[in-house]
């Protein structure tokens, strides 16, 4: 272990030595050692396109030697207003007023923060917000606080603000008690808002799928529902896509399949291609027009030292140009992941398999508990390292979400790869 690195997410007492990556070029990394490793996750679910894509990285070569940054309060700049206009062009209608950050947490924050400030300029104090069980939305204190309570916010409870939440009606193939779970799911809500009309600011959700929580999917129906109602009771309604973003679900944005508007989305993870962390918060001229006043307690006073960093947005416009071209590529890896499912459908260690566009899950039955901490995680991503795959999954959750440059044969090749973990790990 470096002696001068605290490497994120890890107890550096009982981790594994971490890989040194020298290079990685398409779905490959390439190790220091030599190895070659297929990257199955899009490296902590941001990259798009395959590594090193000469596109953006020209696009970003040509930025840094133009302007590499300027500070973003009483200065502007062409690539983040050519961004801001690309990206309200492709998200629904409603969506007009881009927020620059840097990353999903600040991302989410921001709009936690927009969301409560709505309230407080109308006159109004919402205290309190809803989210879902096993939600994950960023690791900074607001972020933790909308996220489900967890080994990782454990230490930080007292300090997390209040938050109602409400079952997540996950669902997966051949699952026949879905709109059931729905129903419950809605008429809890319905109660929490009809006796506390003035008390929740807004409802945050990943839309479609819950990432870190465990590839947890939930249908188009659902979200209908969930805007129909916060519309019926005048609730701000929030999607965090900082992971469903850029094509991940299948559609350009989980908002597209749902057919669903939310008051305010977050994106960052693919925005830049993977290349650079960038974020925003997108909201409507509604929200917008509440802050848009001649009385300066009224502003929203957050932004930081890289907001809207230049190179950021010229890999993010030159990565939207891509998006183009790959739309067939991320509108067709739902098909090509369920031409493998027979395969793992006859495991007897594989229950609850589910795809979502270029996302394909399941889980893995094992004599542990169920959870992030199943031990079962550790063994596979150690052996599927032996294999030549980069696999990293959340508990007993084993799932796929390549780049969308993977080719039918190497998607093959994976499979063949979890099918012969699955089997010589778990005997059954
Ligand atoms: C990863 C993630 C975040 C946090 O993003 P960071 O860039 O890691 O801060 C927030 N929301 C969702 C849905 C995520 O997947």
């Amino acid at each position: 272990m470096d002696p001068h690195i605290w490497y994120p997410f890890s107890q550096a007492k009982t981790a594994l030595e971490p890989l040194k990556v020298k290079a990685a070029k398409g779905i490959w990394l390439e190790l220091e050692d030599g190895r070659r490793i297929i990257d199955c996750i899009s490296s902590w679910w941001v990259n798009l396109y395959g590594h090193a894509h000469p596109k953006i990285a020209q696009a970003i070569f040509q930025q840094a030697q133009q302007l590499e940054h300027v500070i973003f309060a009483g200065f502007t700049h062409e690539p983040a207003e050519q961004l801001a206009e690309r990206l309200t062009a492709l998200l629904p209608s409603n969506l007009s007023r881009v927020f620059f950050s840097d990353d999903g947490s600040t991302a989410v924050e921001v709009a936690l923060k927009m969301a409560y400030q709505y309230w407080i300029n109308l006159g109004q104090k919402r205290s309190a917000f809803i989210a879902f069980e096993g939600s994950y939305h960023g690791d900074t204190f607001g972020a933790m606080s909308v996220g489900s309570r967890s080994p990782f916010s454990q230490a930080f409870t007292d300090l997390l603000f209040e938050v109602e939440f409400l079952p997540f009606p996950a669902t997966h193939l051949q699952d026949q008690e879905v709109s059931l779970r729905e129903s419950l799911v809605i008429n809890q809500l319905e109660n929490c808002l009809s006796q506390n009309p003035d008390r929740y600011a807004a409802i945050i959700i990943e839309p479609l799928v819950q990432g870190a929580g465990g590839m947890r999917l939930c249908r188009p129906e659902f979200i209908q529902q969930l805007r129909h109602i916060s519309q019926a009771f005048n609730v701000l309604l929030i999607f965090d896509e900082v992971m469903t973003g850029f094509g991940r679900t299948g559609s350009v944005f989980a908002s597209d399949r749902a057919g669903v508007a939310p008051d305010i989305i977050c994106l960052s993870k693919g925005i830049t291609g993977g290349f650079l962390p960038l974020a925003v918060t997108v909201c409507s001229e509604m929200i917008y027009n509440a802050f848009y006043s001649d009385d300066i307690y009224k502003a929203l006073y957050h932004g930081h030292s890289y907001t809207a960093n230049p190179l950021g947005c010229a890999a993010a416009l030159a990565s939207l140009e891509l998006l183009e071209e790959f739309k067939p590529a991320f509108e067709g890896l739902e098909a090509k992941h369920l031409s493998h499912f027979p395969a793992l459908q006859s495991l007897p260690q594989v229950e609850k398999l589910r795809v979502m566009g270029t996302i394909a899950a399941l889980d893995l039955i094992t004599p542990d508990t169920p959870g992030y901490f199943n031990q079962i995680a550790p063994r596979i991503r150690q052996a599927a390292l032996e294999q030549g795959l980069l696999l990293r999954p959340l508990g007993n959750v084993l799932y796929l979400m390549p780049p969308y440059c993977i080719t039918e044969a190497e998607l093959a090749h994976v499979y063949r790869g979890i099918i012969q973990l699955i089997e010589t790990m778990l005997h059954n």
